[in-house]
C-alpha cells in the first residue's frame, strides 16, 4: 500500500474503541483514527445518565441504561476476546463495571488521545465519487468540541452510534389521551405510584425495577404480544394483551376489551435505527438509511465499500461482535479480503434476507442473529484471515441462555471460569442474592 489511510470512527461506545483500538494496531496501514464522541466520555450505552432530555450541548441524551442494571452476558463471554475483565469480579457485572472496563481498555489500547469529545458529527457523505482506482474519499463534517464546526476528508469511516437511542413509538389510537406517556429511558425517575402499564415485551425487563420504584401496594400491568411468559411473576404484576387504544378519559383499553386507568404508561417499546448524519440520497439509497437490509456481511453498503455500520445486528454477543466485524472491515481496506463486485454483494444480501423470511422471519427482525452468529464469526474469521473467536464463547453463551430459560431470576448467580478455548467451568454458587431490582438487559 502507497499511502497509510485515513479513518474516521463516529462514535467512542465500545465499538468505535474496538475500531480505534484495530486501527492503532496497523499503523503500517493507517493513520492513528480521528474518534468523534458526542459526549465527555467513553462508554457510550455503559454511562449511566440520571438526566432525562439533553446534554448540556443541546445533543438528545445518548444512553438508556438502567440505574440498578445487571449483565445479562458473563463478563467471560461478554469480553473483548483480547482483554479480559478483572479475574476477580463476579461474572454478572453492575453496569458501572462494565464502563470501568471500557475505560481501561481506551487507556490501555491508546485510544483516549484520539477522541474528540463533545464533538458531535453531523453529515458523513461521499465526495470524490470514482478516482482511478475505484476509491471513494469521505467528508465528515462535525460540531463542538476544540475546532467548533469542521470538515475533513478521510478514506473510510466506521460508524459507531450504536442503536439504543432513539426510542420507537408504536401508533396507538388516542395514545394523545394519556397525558405524559413515556418511553421507558426514563423508569428510573417513576415515584410512588399505584398502577403502572408496562406495553412491549420489553417491558418485563423493566418490570422489576418498576416495583421497586413504586408503592409497595403498586400493580404493574405488562401488556405484550407473545405468549404468556411462563415463569413466576411477582405477585402485583398482571399481564395483558397489546392494548387497543387509549380512551378519552385516558383509560388503557387492551385486546381483550378490558380497560384500566394507569398513573404510569410506559412504552417498553425499543428503539429505531437512526443515522442522522448520513442522507439516504447522498449515498443513493432507495430509503433514508434504514441501510439496514442492504448491508453485506451486515456491516458495509456494497456501493460504499469504505463505509462500516458496526455492531446494527440484535441478539448477538456485543463486544466479541464488533471485534470480528472491526478486523474484517480493515482486512477490507487492507485488501486482504478482495470483495465481490457491488451486483455481487448486493445479489448475496438479498439471497440471505430470502432464506431468513423463507424461514418465517419477520421483516423486522431480519437483523437477529442468534444462532447465526457462530457461523458469520467463523466466515468473517476466515475471509479476514484473522483469528476466529475461541469456540468456549459460544459453548458458554448457550450454557447461560439455558440457565437463563430454566431461571431467569437466578441465572445471574452462578459464576464462570474459562479453562481453555473450549472449556469453561463453573466457579462456585453465590449465596441467593437479593435480585430485585436488577434487571434484563438488551443486547
Ligand atoms: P453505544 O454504546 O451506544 O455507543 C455509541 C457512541 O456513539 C456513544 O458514545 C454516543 O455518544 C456516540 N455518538 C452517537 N451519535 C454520535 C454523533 N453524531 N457524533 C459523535 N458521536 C456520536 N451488551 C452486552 O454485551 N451485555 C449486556 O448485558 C448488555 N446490556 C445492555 C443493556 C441495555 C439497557 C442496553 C441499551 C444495551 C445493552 N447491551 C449489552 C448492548 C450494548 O448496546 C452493547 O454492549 C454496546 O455497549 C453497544 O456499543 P456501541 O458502541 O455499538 O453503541
Amino acid at each position: 500500500m502507497s499511502k497509510r489511510l485515513r479513518v474516521a470512527v463516529v462514535g467512542a461506545g465500545a465499538a468505535g474503541l474496538c475500531a480505534a483500538r484495530h486501527v492503532l494496531a496497523l499503523q503500517h496501514a493507517f493513520d492513528p483514527p480521528v474518534v468523534y464522541e458526542l459526549t465527555a466520555q467513553v462508554g457510550g450505552t455503559w454511562v449511566y445518565e440520571e438526566r432525562v432530555g439533553c446534554y448540556d450541548n443541546g445533543h438528545p441524551i445518548h444512553s438508556s441504561m438502567y440505574r440498578n442494571l445487571r449483565t445479562n452476558l458473563p463478563k467471560e463471554v461478554m469480553m473483548f476476546p483480547d482483554f479480559p475483565f478483572d479475574p476477580l469480579l463476579p461474572s454478572f457485572l453492575p453496569h458501572q463495571e462494565v464502563l470501568r472496563y471500557l475505560q481501561s481498555y481506551s487507556q490501555h489500547y491508546g485510544v483516549t488521545p484520539h477522541i474528540r469529545f463533545e464533538t458531535a458529527v453531523e453529515e458523513v457523505k461521499p465526495v470524490t465519487m470514482e478516482t482511478g482506482e475505484g476509491k471513494v474519499t469521505w467528508e465528515v463534517t462535525s460540531s463542538g468540541g476544540r475546532y467548533g464546526r469542521r470538515t475533513e476528508t478521510f478514506d473510510a469511516v466506521f460508524i459507531c452510534t450504536g442503536h439504543y437511542s432513539d426510542p420507537y413509538l408504536p401508533s396507538i389510537p388516542g395514545l394523545e389521551h394519556f397525558k405524559d406517556a413515556t418511553h421507558s429511558i426514563p423508569v428510573s425517575g417513576a415515584v410512588s405510584l399505584l398502577e403502572m402499564a408496562l406495553i412491549g415485551y420489553h417491558g418485563r425487563a423493566v418490570c422489576k425495577t418498576a416495583l421497586k420504584e413504586t408503592s409497595a401496594a403498586a400493580v404493574v400491568i405488562l401488556s405484550h404480544g407473545k405468549p404468556p411468559l411462563a415463569f413466576p411473576l411477582p405477585p402485583q404484576v398482571r399481564q395483558a394483551p397489546p392494548v387497543r387504544q387509549v380512551l378519552k378519559d385516558g383509560g388503557v383499553e387492551f385486546g381483550d376489551g378490558s380497560v384500566t386507568h394507569p398513573q404510569v404508561l410506559l412504552l417498553c417499546t425499543g428503539y429505531s435505527f437512526s443515522y442522522p448524519f448520513l442522507s439516504g440520497a447522498s449515498l443513493g439509497l432507495q430509503v433514508e438509511p434504514h441501510l439496514v437490509s442492504p448491508l453485506y456481511k451486515q456491516l458495509l453498503p456494497p456501493a460504499w465499500p469504505s463505509l462500516f455500520i458496526i455492531g446494527i445486528c440484535k441478539i448477538i454477543c456485543p463486544f466479541p461482535h464488533f471485534h470480528t466485524q472491526v478486523q474484517f472491515a480493515l482486512a477490507v481496506l487492507e485488501g486482504t479480503v478482495l470483495l465481490p463486485s457491488c451486483a455481487e454483494m448486493e445479489a448475496e444480501v438479498r439471497r440471505e434476507a430470502d432464506r431468513k423470511l423463507m424461514e418465517g422471519v419477520q421483516p423486522r427482525h431480519l437483523l437477529k442473529m442468534d444462532s447465526d452468529q457462530w457461523g458469520y464469526y467463523r466466515t468473517l474469521a476466515s475471509m479476514g484471515g484473522f483469528s476466529p473467536l475461541p469456540p468456549v464463547i459460544q459453548s458458554l453463551y448457550e450454557e447461560v441462555w439455558r440457565q437463563r430459560r430454566r431461571d431467569p431470576q437466578k441465572y445471574r448467580q452462578i459464576n464462570y471460569r474459562l479453562v481453555t478455548d473450549t472449556q469453561w467451568e463453573i466457579l462456585e454458587l453465590q449465596p441467593d442474592r437479593e435480585t430485585n431490582g436488577e434487571r434484563e438487559t438488551e443486547r
